[in-house]
């Protein structure tokens, strides 16, 4: 067996790690940590610590770690067929069996299910669909996308694009023309802080009107949005957001596509995030919570509306030229079937929303009086704690005293995973869905130990 510096310096040399400071890891100057396994919300590394993943990978294994009933799904489907296309009507009992389980989990006016292998391509897709889609209804001026500032879709020339996170965009040369972003429903960082959520709703609603007013109804396609912003800090939406948000696309005829890489399959405590805030979307993009991350899988699910549209287009246009080689890859689909009956056995929404409510109250209660925790906040499974130097103001740390890494670090002293988001001193919180009362008490106890160690009781 290697060991642990042959690894180490093997890595160094020769993988390029995504979202990693390049130069300092090629140095040395990072730890290389390599995971060795896993069982429930456990992890381990090739050192024999055990962590709590409070993050469940990059919010994604939601079944939890080590279970060998999708396991067993993938190796049987390994076994009989690993791979056939799906182009021209092709398809595998797995893949055809899934697109009915999604759309059995899916708000009643969709349709039809598009598989891919990730978030960011499936985001891809979305867009090429809406713009066909405006092709074929003789509108080819109508291809504007908008989002939101800290949006997160990816990684792509165009899901980065759309993704509202500078860090995406510095000199990659994006976000690419057709995209155009507007204000985050991020309350804690309302412009005026005597705006009750009601006001702020409002003023949401009017930025959007003023950006579609200033670049005409007639160029914009669609506007993308996750039901609660991830990535870009964990927030919530205020009350009332996605359905004043939707009566202006509404009147302004502009598609409206979900990202439910996060938030689908159980996350929020509801199977969807679009039905627990009654968002009436024309496309929902899925990903990680359909395989729990056991194989690459995920999908654009479009409404009945836009499917018939793209049938239209076919009629008149031929076969649509989208297509991967490896879209509905049978392994991914067979993870998908066990993990999605998994989520059902194990009653996994359900837990999510009752352990959810508990661990966010029991954050709240731990740090919402820290001197320097300006905001706890979070729905079902997903949680996040802002920190701030003064409370009063909600003014930031400097970024150069890098708080967030460190509580995120010190945490990891304790054995815990949580996630230093990109922007922003916030520490996220997405653990697998299967938590327990016991696991969610440990999370909070080392939280609170971590935030003791560096920014004092
Ligand atoms: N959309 C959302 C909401 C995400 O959180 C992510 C990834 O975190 C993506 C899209 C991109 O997914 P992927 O990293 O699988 O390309």
């Amino acid at each position: 067996m290697l060991t642990n510096d042959q690894l180490a310096q093997w890595d160094r040399e020769n993988f390029f790690h995504p979202s990693t400071h390049l130069a300092q890891h090629a140095r040395g100057e990072t730890p290389t940590r390599v995971i060795t396994g896993g069982s429930g919300v456990y992890i381990e590394d090739r050192d024999g610590k055990k962590m709590l993943d409070g993050f469940a990978g990059l919010y994604c294994v939601n079944v939890g770690y080590g279970r060998s009933e999708i396991a067993d799904a993938i190796a049987a489907q390994a076994k009989e067929l690993a791979y056939y296309h799906a182009y021209v009507g092709h398809g595998t009992e797995a893949s055809i069996k899934l697109s009915k389980m999604v759309l059995e989990r899916a708000p009643e006016n969709m349709s039809k299910v598009y598989f891919g292998l990730g978030g960011s391509d499936a985001n891809e897709t979305n867009i090429k669909l809406v713009w066909y889609y405006n092709n074929v209804l003789g509108r080819p001026e109508k291809k504007k996308i908008i989002s939101r500032w800290r949006g997160y879709h990816g990684s792509g020339l165009m899901t980065g694009s759309l993704t509202g996170l500078e860090l995406f965009h510095k000199k990659f040369d994006l976000p690419l023309a057709q995209v155009i972003h507007t204000e985050a429903p991020y309350y804690y960082r309302r412009p005026d802080l005597a705006q009750s959520e009601e006001d702020f709703v409002a003023y949401c609603v009017s930025e959007l009107e003023a950006l579609i007013e200033r670049e005409g109804a007639d160029t914009i396609a669609a506007f993308i949005g996750e039901p609660v912003l991830g990535t870009g800090g964990i927030v919530p939406p205020p009350a009332g957001y996605w359905k004043a948000i939707q009566s202006v696309l509404k009147k302004h005829d502009i598609l409206l596509i979900a990202d439910e890489v996060v938030t689908g399959f159980g996350r929020l405590g509801s199977m969807m995030g679009t039905t627990h805030y009654g968002i009436e979307a024309d496309i929902i993009t899925i990903a990680k919570g359909l395989t729990s991350a056991y194989a690459p899988l995920s999908g654009s699910i479009v409404s009945d509306g836009v499917w018939k549209v793209l049938e239209q287009g076919t009629d008149e246009l031929g076969p649509i030229g989208h297509g991967w080689t490896y879209s509905a890859h049978p392994i991914g689909a067979a993870a998908g079937v066990a993990n999605l009956e998994l989520i059902d056995t194990l009653g996994l929404v359900g837990n999510a929303k009752e352990i959810g409510a508990y661990f966010n109250k029991a954050l709240q209660d731990a740090l919402g009086g820290h001197a320097n925790v300006g905001d706890v906040r979070g729905e079902g499974l997903l949680a996040a704690v802002e920190f701030v130097a003064d409370k009063d103001g909600r003014t930031f740390f400097d970024p150069a005293k890098k708080v967030g890494p460190s509580i995120a670090t010190a945490l990891l002293g304790e054995g815990v995973i949580a996630r230093a988001m990109p922007q922003g001193d916030i520490l996220g919180f997405a653990p697998p869905l299967c938590l327990t009362r016991e696991e969610a008490d440990a999370i909070v106890g080392a939280t609170v130990k971590a935030v003791e160690s560096v920014l004092g009781a």
